[in-house]
C-alpha cells in the first residue's frame, strides 16, 4: 500500500473501528508516513501507540517497537492482534523465536516488539540487517534520558543500531517530559529539534484534591464513600498494600489488592477482576496499573507522596480516561518528604539534581495554596490559567460554590 493513495482516516475507521484522530495523532501519523523523524510528548491514555501501530500499516516493511518491559510487550501485541495487525513480541518469554524471526524476515509482521537490551545485540543487528525496517518506534522515549524519570541504559544503545538505518524514520514517544528532558530525548536518539510535537496535558476532566493528614488510612477510607465507581489506591509498599486493602474492605466495600510480592497468577486474577468491574477498589503498589486498558477508573487515590511529579502525573491520570467526571486525591503527612529527601542521597550525583528538582514539584502541589492543576501543568511546560474551577483549592476559593462537595457533605453530616 501506498502511503499517498491510502487515507490515514480510512485506516483508523475501518482497522481500528474509531471515529477521528484524538489531539495530535493525525500530525504524528502524518510526519512519520512523510518518513520524518519525530518525537511525540502525548499525555497517558493520549493513544500513542495508534500513531506507530496505524504508520506501520500504511508503510512498507516492518516497525521495530522498542518497549521497555515484557508485560508491557504482551498487553500491545494482544491489542494489535485483536484488531488484525500482524504483530510479534522477541523476548526470552517466547517459545516461538524462531517462527517470529522467519515471518519477520519474509516480511510478513507490521510490528515486531523488543526489548532494548535485545535491540542492541549483534544479533539482533545482523537480523535487522536482513530485514526492511520501515520505522523505529521508541516507546517510553524518556528511559534514553539522564534527566527522564526512569532512565534505563540500554536505551542508549539504541542509536547506534538505528544509525545503520538512515533512511528509516524514528518516533519516539513519551507522556511525561520536561523541556529539558525533551531535549535531551531527541538528542539521544538522534530526532531532529523541530521533530518535538507536544500535545496538552491538561485532563481537565480530573478533579485534583490534597490532603494532609497523619491518618491516610482511615482518611482514604472514608473518602471512599463518597466515590462511586472502580479506583486505584496506591500504597506505598507491600505490606501498606495489603493493611490497607483490608481497612477499605471494612467499609463493605469491594476490595482487592496487587503487588509485585504476589504469585503471577494471583495478580492476573486480582487485575482481570478490576478491570471488569464497575465498582472495585484496588489498593496496589506502582507495579499496577501500567499497560492496564481500563478507560472508566472513576478515582486515583495516593496514600503517601509518588516517587516524583511525572509518577503522580502518570498515575493519577489512569483516572478518567474515558473522559467522564474522575477524583484524583492525594493523602500525603509531612514525614513522606523527609523519607523521599533522604533517599536521594541514596542516588548517583548526577542524578541528584533533577530528582530533587521532581521532589521540589511535588511538595509545591501539596503546598500551593492556589491551583493544583496549575501547579502540575506548569511543571511541564505549559502555561495554564490562574484557577482551573476543577481542583480543591480552586472550588474552595472564595465565589466558588461546588454543588457535589455540599451535597456530600449534607450526606455525611
Ligand atoms: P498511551 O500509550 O498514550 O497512554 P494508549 O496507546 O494505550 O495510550 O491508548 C489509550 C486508549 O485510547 C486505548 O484504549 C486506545 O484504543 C484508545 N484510543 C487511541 N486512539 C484513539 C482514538 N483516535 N479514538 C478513540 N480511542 C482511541
Ligand atoms: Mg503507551
Amino acid at each position: 500500500l501506498a502511503p499517498d493513495t491510502i487515507d490515514p482516516a480510512d485506516v483508523l475507521h475501518r482497522v481500528f473501528g474509531f471515529a477521528e484522530f484524538r489531539g495530535v495523532q493525525e500530525q504524528v501519523v502524518r510526519r512519520t508516513l512523510d518518513r520524518q523523524s519525530t518525537l511525540a510528548v502525548m499525555p497517558t491514555g493520549a493513544g500513542k501507540s495508534l500513531c506507530y501501530q496505524l504508520s506501520a500499516l500504511l508503510l512498507d516493511g516492518t516497525c521495530i517497537v522498542i518497549s521497555p518491559l515484557i508485560a508491557l510487550m504482551h498487553d500491545q501485541l494482544r491489542a494489535a492482534n485483536a484488531v488484525g495487525i500482524r504483530a510479534a513480541t522477541l523476548t526470552s518469554a517466547d517459545n516461538n523465536r524462531a517462527e517470529t524471526i522467519e515471518r519477520l524476515q519474509s516480511g510478513a509482521l507490521d510490528l515486531l516488539y523488543v526489548a532494548p537490551e535485545r535491540a542492541s545485540t549483534a544479533d539482533f543487528q545482523r537480523l535487522l540487517a536482513e530485514t526492511k525496517v520501515a520505522l523505529f518506534a521508541i516507546d517510553e522515549a524518556h528511559c534514553v534520558s539522564e534527566w527522564g524519570h526512569d532512565f534505563r541504559p540500554d536505551y542508549r544503545l539504541l542509536r547506534p543500531l538505528m544509525d545503520e538505518f538512515p533512511n528509516v524514520p524514528r518516533l519516539a514517544l513519551t507522556a511525561t517530559a520536561d523541556a529539558h528532558t525533551r531535549e535531551d530525548i531527541a538528542q539521544q536518539l538522534g530526532i531532529p529539534a523541530s521533530g518535538t510535537i507536544v500535545s496538552g496535558f491538561d485532563r481537565p476532566n480530573i478533579r485534583y484534591a490534597v490532603t494532609n493528614t497523619a491518618s491516610k488510612g482511615s482518611a482514604i477510607a472514608s473518602a471512599i464513600r463518597g466515590w462511586p465507581g472502580a479506583g486505584i489506591v496506591y500504597a506505598t509498599t507491600r505490606d501498606r498494600a495489603e493493611k490497607l486493602a483490608a481497612l477499605i474492605a471494612r467499609t463493605g466495600r469491594r476490595t482487592r489488592y496487587y503487588h509485585a510480592g504476589m504469585e503471577p497468577s494471583a495478580r492476573a486474577s486480582a487485575q482481570a477482576e478490576f478491570v471488569a468491574s464497575e465498582d472495585m477498589v484496588m489498593v496496589a503498589t506502582v507495579a499496577f496499573g501500567m499497560g492496564i486498558d481500563k478507560p472508566d477508573v472513576r478515582f486515583v487515590a495516593h496514600a503517601g507522596i509518588p516517587k516524583s511529579i511525572e509518577a503522580y502525573y502518570q498515575e493519577s491520570g489512569r483516572a478518567g480516561r474515558d473522559g467522564d467526571p474522575a477524583v484524583a486525591h492525594l493523602f500525603w503527612s509531612p514525614g513522606d518528604f523527609s523519607l523521599a529527601r533522604e533517599r536521594l542521597k541514596e542516588q548517583p550525583e548526577a542524578r541528584q539534581l533533577a530528582e530533587k528538582a521532581r521532589i521540589d514539584a511535588l511538595s509545591s502541589l501539596v503546598e500551593t495554596p492556589g491551583c493544583r492543576r496549575a501547579v502540575l501543568l506548569r511543571h511541564f511546560g505549559e502555561d495554564p490559567p490562574a484557577q482551573c474551577g476543577n481542583c480543591d483549592n480552586c472550588l474552595d476559593a472564595p465565589g466558588v460554590v461546588d454543588a457535589t462537595e455540599v451535597a456530600q457533605k449534607l450526606l455525611s453530616a
